[in-house]
């Protein structure tokens, strides 16, 4: 990687999750502020396993629009709640000002890895959600904004790359703006996938999701659920730094560079970080990238 050779007009966004406690909250709120000034796209909220941050989720989001420049997106899922259920999320995330929606199926609530079962009354999947949230408001238009999830690397559920690329196509059909991809660690998943999604019809942009991830046993652990491969590098890099939190942390932000840094020299434009609400990491993955706080821009 050639640092003098940062990427050119890249944007980034920054996914978080909705805090449990009082400190974590505070922990959220300033990382939220010190990636402000980097001028995110947008930032994105998470919503847990069976709408159980429902609340939070809101109150986050809520808090965005009201005290920041930001702009939020709120992640919605179709688990454990009917259609009318969801559909009030969908109408509390409007009246709160919140105009860009990351529309999942979402996990069974058992967690992943456990077969997702429709509630009776609930959405099927994420292309019925995605039909139902654009039917609900048409005179939002396309000034609504609709993400959805892609797998560069097959998600456990996954019948082949056939019906992937068929499911993709049908959330496009049925109103997504863009894709945000599950995390992934080499260029070459990601560039493929984007070359078939691009021959069979799907245009809209597959922006690559990046791991900002320092505890390599949680990593690995959720990589094996997610179907996200480990390669050999990534664990010899790791070897060795389980009681070594700042050296995991100084090897995370340049991993996350460089393949950004990569995916840049292959006409990239656009990245997610999944910031795991910590602002140093995204902050020094920004700036090996080139990108920095309007402060402190060169
Ligand atoms: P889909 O894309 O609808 O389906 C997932 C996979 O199942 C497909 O790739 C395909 O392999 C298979 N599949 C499903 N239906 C069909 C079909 N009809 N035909 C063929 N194959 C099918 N989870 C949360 O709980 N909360 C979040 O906030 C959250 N945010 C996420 C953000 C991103 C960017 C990503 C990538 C994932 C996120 N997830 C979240 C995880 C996500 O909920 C899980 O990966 C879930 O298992 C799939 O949801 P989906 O919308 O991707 O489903």
């Amino acid at each position: 990687m050639s640092l003098q050779n940062t990427p050119k007009n890249i944007e980034v966004s920054f996914e978080f999750f909705p805090p449990k406690s009082e400190k974590a909250e505070e922990a959220l709120w300033d990382s939220v502020r010190r990636l402000e000034p980097v001028h995110p796209k947008f930032v994105s909220v998470t919503y847990g396993a069976g709408g159980s941050t429902r609340d939070r989720t809101h109150r986050t989001v809520k808090r965005m629009v009201d005290e920041t420049d930001l702009t939020p997106a709120a992640h919605l899922t179709c688990v454990g709640a009917s259609k009318a259920e969801v559909m009030g999320v969908v109408d509390d995330y409007l009246d709160a000002g919140v105009g860009h929606i990351v529309a999942l199926r979402g996990d069974a609530p058992e967690g992943m890895g456990a077969k997702f079962t429709p509630h009776p009354e609930g959405f099927t999947g994420s292309v019925e959600l995605i039909e139902a949230i654009r039917a609900h408001k048409p005179e939002f238009g396309k000034k609504f904004e609709i993400s959805v999830a892609a797998y560069p690397e097959p998600h456990p559920d996954s019948q082949g790359l056939e019906k992937d690329l068929e499911l993709l196509k049908a959330k496009q059909d049925a109103g997504a703006d863009r894709a945000i991809t599950q995390f992934f660690f080499e260029p070459e998943p990601y560039l493929k996938f984007l070359d078939a999604a691009r021959d069979y019809g799907i245009n809209m942009p597959i922006v690559p999701g990046v791991m900002l991830q320092p505890n390599f046993k949680g990593l690995k652990r959720i990589s094996g659920l997610c179907g996200a491969s480990v390669p050999n590098w990534l664990h010899e890099l790791y070897e060795g730094l389980d009681d070594d939190a700042q050296q995991r942390e100084l090897i995370t932000a340049n991993v996350a560079a460089d393949l950004t840094m990569k995916l840049a020299d292959q006409g990239v434009k656009d990245f997610h970080f999944y910031t795991l609400n910590k602002a140093d990491l995204a902050l020094a993955t920004c700036r090996l990238l080139g990108l920095r706080p309007a402060s402190q821009a060169a």
